[in-house]
């Protein structure tokens, strides 16, 4: 499985970086994001490096659809249950911070400090 040393993703991933997990499978891990825009935030990575959204194809299409398929399911379990926003950040102008793929989940009473 593709892995970065120094991304701090796959660091999580290997379990050097402590996180929050939620839920882990074969090609996937669900963590807290450690600073929460909303009651619950929620990041769905997969466990391999993929830096960009561009770096996907057909490939990953059935990996990127069990994130997706992941987020209500994860969302109903930490209490979110009047809706929540999926938001898949990519590149400079996507406002892509770090650069390894990542589905932030994020939902929970109103207000957030952002979004
Ligand atoms: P981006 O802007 O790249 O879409 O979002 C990156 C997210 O990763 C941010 O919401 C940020 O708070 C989160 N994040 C960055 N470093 C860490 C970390 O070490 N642990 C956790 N749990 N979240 C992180
Ligand atoms: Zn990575």
């Amino acid at each position: 499985m593709n892995h970065d040393p120094t991304c701090i993703f796959c660091k999580i991933v290997a379990g050097k970086v402590p996180s929050r997990k939620v839920y882990e499978d074969d090609e996937v891990l669900v963590f807290h994001d450690v600073a929460p825009w909303a009651p619950v935030h929620l990041l769905v990575v997969p466990k391999a490096h993929i830096a960009t959204m561009y770096d996907t194809d057909e490939a990953h299409t059935a990996m990127l659809g069990r994130m997706m398929a992941l987020a209500p399911r994860l969302a109903r379990e930490q209490g979110v249950v009047n809706g929540f926003r999926i938001i898949v950040n990519t590149g400079p102008d996507g406002g892509q911070e770090v650069q390894h793929v990542h589905m932030h989940v994020i939902g929970g009473p109103r207000p957030w400090s952002k979004g």
